[in-house]
C-alpha cells in the first residue's frame, strides 16, 4: 500500500443503456462527444458548431506559475437509483448493486497509488434508511417537472438499507472515509435534482442544498465541492452562499467545426490532443471543468480494446503535463460496472503514470476542494 505523506497537499451491465441514452440524446459536439445539457425534455439537441472561448493569456501564465506541474483531478458521481429512477424508464436497481464492489475496487486503487478523489455524493445516499417525504431529513420544498407525472420524493422508497440498498448508502460513505488516503466527499445534491432545469427554482435547489449540507454535517463531513446532477448548472449563488468553493462545469469546448470537418478535429485530438483546460474562478467559486469521462462501454473503449483504450487515456494525462493544464477525469461509479474488468486495468495504467510523474514533480493530484483552496488562496494573497 502507499503510504501517504501526513503533509502532501493531496489532499450500469450496460444498464445504463437505459442512462446512456438519455444522457447522449441530450449530448452535443464537443470534446470527445461530452458536454451533457439538462436531459428532462430527452430532446436531441442539434450539434452546432462551438467557438473556443477567449482566454486571456495571464490567466493561463498564472495558473501555469501556480501549480508549476499538470493537474490530476478526478471526481466521481455517487448517486446509485437516485441517478436514473427519475428519467422516464422503468427502473431495474440490479445492476446499481454492483456499484459497492466499483466503489471498494476504486478506493483499492487509490490506496495503492496513493490518490486522491472528489466523490461527489446524493445526499440521500449519507442515510441508512427514511420515512419518504415526511422524513425530517428531506427538503420540504422540491421542484416540479413538467416532465415528470410524479413528485420528486413519490419514487422515494421510504425504506432502509437492508430493503432499499441503492437507495441509500451511509456504508459508502463510511468506506469512503475508512481509505488510508484521504479522499473529498463532495455533494451531487440532495436527491438528483435537475438545477438548470427552468422548473427548478432557486427556492427548491436551496432547501435541497441545504438537506443535503445537514445529512453531511451530521455523518461529519463539511461540503466543499458541488457536481450538478446531468452535469445541468443554475443557481450559482446558492452553492455560494452555502460555502462551497468549487463545482465541476462543462468541458469548455474545442471543436471548432461541426459536419466531417468537426469529427476529423475530434479524431485528431483524439490521437493527439492539443486542447488545454484550466480551472477558473466565477464569484467566489472556482469552476474545475470535467476534461475526460471515463468510460470503459464507451464506443472509443469498446473500438480500441483496453490495451488501446488505456493509452488513449494516459496520452490525455501526458498532454496535460507536458502543457501544465488540468485533466479532470469524471465518471459514474456505475459507468465502471459495466466492465469492472476493462476499468480495473486502465486504472491501474493510469495511476502508475500518475505516481511516477507525481514523484518527478510534473504533476500533482488534486482534489476539487483542494484546488479550488489553493486557487482562491493566491487570489486573496
Ligand atoms: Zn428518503
Amino acid at each position: 500500500m502507499y503510504t501517504y505523506p501526513s503533509d502532501s497537499e493531496c489532499a450500469h451491465a450496460r444498464f445504463a443503456g437505459l442512462i446512456r441514452t438519455s444522457v447522449r440524446r441530450a449530448r452535443i459536439v464537443g470534446f470527445d462527444g461530452i458536454g451533457d445539457q439538462p436531459t428532462a425534455a430527452g430532446r436531441r439537441l442539434k450539434p452546432r458548431p462551438v467557438v473556443r472561448p477567449f482566454r486571456p493569456l495571464s490567466v493561463a501564465v498564472s495558473l501555469m506559475v501556480m501549480f508549476g506541474s499538470g493537474q490530476f483531478v478526478i471526481s466521481i458521481d455517487l448517486e446509485m437509483s437516485w441517478g436514473a429512477v427519475h428519467h422516464g424508464h422503468p427502473h431495474d436497481n440490479a445492476p446499481y448493486r454492483r456499484e459497492r464492489e466499483v466503489v471498494e475496487d476504486v478506493l483499492g486503487l487509490m490506496a495503492a497509488y496513493g490518490m486522491s478523489a472528489t466523490w461527489a455524493t446524493v445526499g440521500h445516499l449519507f442515510l441508512s434508511e427514511c420515512q419518504g417525504l415526511s422524513d425530517d431529513a428531506h427538503p420540504d420544498i422540491t421542484p416540479s417537472y413538467p416532465w415528470l407525472a410524479e413528485e420528486w420524493y413519490d419514487l422515494d422508497p421510504g425504506s432502509n438499507l437492508d430493503s432499499a440498498p441503492t437507495w441509500y448508502g451511509a456504508d459508502l460513505v463510511d468506506m469512503i472515509k475508512a481509505c488510508p488516503v484521504p479522499q473529498e466527499i463532495g455533494s451531487h445534491s440532495f436527491a438528483h435534482i435537475i438545477a438548470g432545469d427552468p422548473a427548478c427554482s432557486r427556492e427548491a435547489f436551496a432547501a435541497d442544498i441545504a438537506a443535503a449540507v445537514a445529512v453531511a454535517a451530521e455523518a461529519g463531513v463539511e461540503l466543499r465541492s458541488f457536481v450538478y446532477p446531468r452535469n445541468s448548472i443554475g443557481h450559482l449563488g446558492v452553492l455560494e452562499e452555502a460555502e462551497f468553493l468549487a463545482y465541476r462545469g462543462a468541458t469548455p469546448p474545442s471543436i471548432r467545426r461541426s459536419g466531417l470537418l468537426g469529427r476529423i478535429e475530434a479524431a485528431t485530438q483524439m490521437i493527439r490532443p492539443t486542447a488545454t483546460f484550466r480551472a477558473e474562478q466565477h464569484g467566489s467559486l472556482v469552476n474545475i471543468p470535467h476534461t475526460y469521462l471515463f468510460d470503459p462501454g464507451s464506443k472509443n473503449a469498446r473500438r480500441l480494446g483496453t490495451a488501446g483504450w488505456s493509452r488513449l487515456v494516459q496520452r490525455r494525462l501526458r498532454h496535460a503535463i507536458r502543457t501544465q493544464s488540468l485533466f479532470h477525469l469524471w465518471f459514474h461509479s456505475h459507468n465502471l460496472a459495466v466492465d469492472v474488468d476493462r476499468a480495473h486495468t486502465a486504472m491501474e495504467d493510469l495511476f502508475q503514470l500518475a505516481r511516477t510523474e507525481i514523484d518527478r514533480g510534473r504533476l500533482v493530484n488534486l482534489t476539487m476542494g483542494d484546488m479550488a483552496r489553493r486557487m482562491l488562496a493566491e487570489r486573496v494573497a
